[in-house]
């Protein structure tokens, strides 16, 4: 879909949703609509889209150069070091009453802006954009399908062994993929979470200095970027033979996995999908210990609408893209995670992390 499509889909919606002006800065609205990323500086980037009117970016002068100028899709309005980039988008958003700004925009601006718009009333961009962005377009899936296949090479390796993790610390492991990924052809690595023995009961766990032994559960979740879009997959591996007690947490968490694939068909609600991860592993005894939400959107950024999780009722469209990484943490003893990146089509889910659940016993 080209960027001149998106902005008259965002306009379409600002006009449904009553939405009058759209301010954005930071974050992946403002890329996502326009092809160019703000820096998170102390300047102010903003693009200011009028629903009746051109859109114009306010952006430091001394970044303009650095702006892929589409004077179809807007106009530039760089700002010098003395002039007040508050004031003119005021001025840029005149008399328009209902605001809507981006969610990543810092707390600063928004404060100096609510000072000078008097009488408006405010929302957040996600508010129009997130259902937007969170449907992707043939060649958004395509930038998704790469970091996957990127992001599986790695996996691939480490479940074949290939990664060796006994006498190493987490942080060598972690530096280890963090170099794979790159090597695979990610332009950025967002992160690598390496978990090992009881801190694989962590689910966000930083790697550290703890050296890998025999007989653990280790898990790695990791993700970058290619061409804008992200990859994110988990696998969890153990070295050397795993307990039966292990094998069995493993399997509730590989057929919550595979259950909760099935079940991401379009037009069921993204809580139903959560619903049904969650009861396979409570089946199996370990409710309490699945303490997260069962998928998240993924796009330009890692972490987006859809979120499959208890309370969001909204249905799976085709084009959504989405995680499915249940998981059970036992504190400190051990935990699994299992996650691939999967696509609501109309015919049916595909996933686009394909390397096998298999629980892979490694050195
Ligand atoms: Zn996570
Ligand atoms: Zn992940
Ligand atoms: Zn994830």
């Amino acid at each position: 879909m080209s960027r001149v499509e998106r902005v008259a889909r965002v306009r379409a919606r600002m006009e449904a949703i009553g939405v009058d002006a759209l301010l954005l800065s930071l974050g992946a609205d403002l890329p996502w609509l326009t092809g160019y990323e703000a820096m998170p500086l102390e300047r102010l980037t903003m693009l200011v889209l009028p629903a009746d009117g051109d859109a114009t970016l306010v952006v430091p002068r001394l970044e303009a150069p650095r702006v892929q100028h589409d004077p179809g899709l807007f106009r530039l309005r760089p700002w010098s070091e003395t002039e007040d980039p508050v004031q003119v988008v005021a001025e840029l958003v005149g008399a328009r009453p209902r605001l809507a700004v981006s969610d990543r925009t810092w707390a600063t601006f928004v404060l100096q802006l609510q000072a000078s718009l008097r009488g408006v009333s405010w929302q957040a961009a996600s508010v129009v954009t997130g259902p937007l962005r969170a449907v992707k377009d043939p060649e958004e899936v395509a930038a998704l399908r790469r970091a996957a296949a990127a992001a599986d090479r790695v996996a691939a390796a480490l479940v074949a062994g290939e990664v060796r993790l006994v006498g190493r610390t987490e942080a060598d492991v972690a530096a280890d993929l963090h170099a794979r990924l790159r090597a695979e052809g990610h332009d950025r690595i967002n992160f690598v979470i390496v978990g090992s023995g009881p801190n694989s009961a962590s689910p966000h766990h930083e790697p550290g200095p703890r050296i890998i032994g025999e007989g653990e559960a280790v898990v790695c979740d990791f993700g970058g970027t290619v061409d804008g879009y992200c990859s994110d997959t988990t696998r969890t591996v153990f070295t050397g033979l795993p307990p039966a007690e292990f094998r069995d947490l493993y399997a509730a968490v590989q057929r919550a996995q595979a259950s909760a694939v099935e079940a991401a068909v379009v037009g069921t609600p993204c809580e139903d999908i959560d619903g049904v991860a969650r009861r396979v592993i409570e089946e199996a005894g370990y409710g309490p210990q699945f303490v997260h939400r069962t998928g998240h959107g993924i796009g330009l950024e890692e972490h987006e609408d859809p979120y499959l999780v208890g309370g969001n009722c909204d249905p799976l469209v085709a084009g959504h893209a989405f995680s499915i990484e249940p998981g059970i943490y036992v504190d400190g003893r051990w935990g699994t995670r299992i996650e691939d990146i999967v696509v609501a089509t109309g015919a049916g889910p595909e996933s686009l992390n394909t390397v096998s659940h298999d629980l892979a016993v490694v050195a």
